[in-house]
């Protein structure tokens, strides 16, 4: 383990536990161990359970809870340098992009402060039927219950900020499993949470097996909502798995953008060049799919691919890296293997294409066939495709044909063309001449189709984590 290893255990009922056994965290740049955490099993998710349970018994008042928010949001600030270097070890994230994630994670716990203290029900208007004469109602918004919230690696930080901070918000109490790759900064988080004064068993952190955990989580009847973000298929088969809870789930994509005629050509491809390769590609909305008129084709392609070819590939650690590692070998192998899968089935790669060093450069693919896995599936790494189309319909049927749905995106001059387009993709959001990685934390976020089923952002995700209580009064 390097010297400046951190060392942390599990949070449970207020706690910090050891297990005897430990977990190692590795840098995916440079394999050296970059912390260990506890590892929890089966017995510890159950312990964070009924602390969780124990906790919820006596309701935090929501002034309370949003103090402890407020709270966090001070402590990352003080620490923002510390947690950016942190996510960049334990992911290989380069640290300009670590940085935004870190102030991004404020802002999430900002958001979720407001919104403990907005969360009311509403009146009913219960005279604008016969039945109702007579009769005032109102609604109550009741914390669903104790939340699982299961993380993934990519955003280490703001993702379980996302689940933590609402679930909070909302009046619920958490057992956090962070993905087993990157749990330090939720641990980092819990510790910030514990300082701010939580009270025990409001947060739990376990990292151990994801079957063993999730298991647990998935069959103890007190936990009445899952909240997963990570992989289609690992989260459609806990919602099948899960039948009597609420499941929440946020996947994956293969985003696609369309770049039309009138497009400012410059401003896309820097926003694109840009946006199809932060952190390797290892967003959920990295840009993977460019479709462009046929047209501007080459006069785009002859601005993005310098563009690409501009990015500093590199040590995460390094202020100036633009593209660091993916995070294993397993990752590295696919992704080569489906850039071949790519050139065997007669597309043209037009940079990158292979390795340096033990990085896969950022690499651009043209005239890929649509039933190749660089347009179908989700890549989840530096590999971006350029293919043309002719008609506007055309583009959004092509950008339209995956199973996935979470964000795409059109660069146009012409406002029908835009309002057009974001009628007929068919995803959870569509952005206009900004790149379809986009996102502010209070938006509503989330996927349509195979990419999910719920959106987060502080506002919407208390929405799900609560239930409506509906008084009826007679007068
Ligand atoms: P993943 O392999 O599905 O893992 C996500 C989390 O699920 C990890 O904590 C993992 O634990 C856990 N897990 C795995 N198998 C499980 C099981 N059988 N039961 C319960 N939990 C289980 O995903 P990833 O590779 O970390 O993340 C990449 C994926 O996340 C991509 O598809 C990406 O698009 C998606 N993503 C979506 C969003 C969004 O907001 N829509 C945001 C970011 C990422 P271990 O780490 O211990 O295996």
């Amino acid at each position: 383990m390097a010297a400046t290893a951190t060392e942390r255990k599990l949070l449970i009922g207020g706690e910090w536990v050891e297990t005897g056994e430990w977990l190692e965290v590795r840098s995916p740049y440079s394999g050296e161990v970059v912390g260990r955490v506890a590892k929890a099993g089966a017995d510890e998710a159950k312990a964070a359970i009924d602390a969780a349970e124990k906790a919820m018994a006596e309701p935090l008042p929501a002034h309370k809870r949003a103090e402890i928010l407020v709270k966090v949001v001070a402590g990352i600030a003080r620490r923002h340098d510390e947690i950016a270097r942190q996510i960049s070890a334990e992911a290989g994230k380069p640290l300009k992009a670590a940085k935004v994630e870190t102030s991004r994670a404020m802002s999430t716990y900002t958001f979720s402060a407001v919104e403990a203290r907005k969360l009311a029900g509403e009146v009913v208007p219960m005279d604008a039927a016969q039945a109702g004469e007579g009769k005032l109602a109102f609604t109550l918004r009741a914390p669903i219950g104790v939340v699982g919230a299961i993380s993934p690696f990519n955003f280490p930080l703001n993702l379980v900020a996302h689940k933590i901070a609402a679930s909070l918000a909302a009046g619920c109490a958490v057992v956090l499993k962070p993905a087993s790759q990157t749990p330090l900064s939720a641990l980092t988080l819990a510790e910030l949470e514990h300082e701010a004064g939580l009270p025990p068993g409001w947060l739990n952190v376990v990292c151990g097996p994801a079957s063993e955990i999730g298991d647990v989580l998935v069959v103890d009847e007190r936990v009445r909502a899952i909240t997963f973000t990570g992989s289609a298929d690992v989260g459609w088969g806990l919602r099948e798995r899960a039948a009597k809870k609420k499941v929440l789930l946020e996947l994956g994509n293969a985003t696609p953008v369309v770049v039309h005629e009138d497009a400012d050509l410059d401003e896309a491809a820097t926003k694109l060049a840009a946006n199809s390769f932060s952190f390797a590609g290892q967003s959920c909305i990295s840009v993977q799919r460019i479709y462009v008129q046929q047209q501007v084709y080459d006069e785009f392609v002859s601005r993005f691919v310098p563009g690409v070819e501009g990015l500093v590939v590199g040590d995460p650690a390094d202020e100036d890296t633009d593209v660091g590692p993916v995070i294993d070998d397993d990752a590295r192998k696919r992704i080569l293997s489906w850039i071949e899968e790519a050139r065997a089935g007669g597309a043209e790669v037009l940079t990158g294409g292979s390795l340096e060093g033990d990085l896969i450069q950022p690499t651009v693919i043209a005239n890929a066939a649509a039933d190749l896995k660089v347009c179908r599936e989700e890549v989840f790494g530096p590999v971006v495709v350029v293919n043309s189309y002719e008609s506007l319909d055309e583009a959004i049927e092509l950008a339209n044909g995956t199973r996935y749905g979470l964000q795409a995106g059109i660069f146009t001059a012409d406002i029908r063309a835009a309002l057009h387009a974001a009628q007929n993709l068919e995803f959870g959001g569509v952005t206009v001449n900004e790149a379809p990685t986009f996102r502010a934390d209070q938006m509503p976020y989330g996927g349509v189709k195979d990419s999910g089923n719920t959106r987060e952002g502080p506002a919407y995700a208390v929405r799900e984590l609560t239930e409506e209580r509906v008084v009826v009064i007679d007068l």
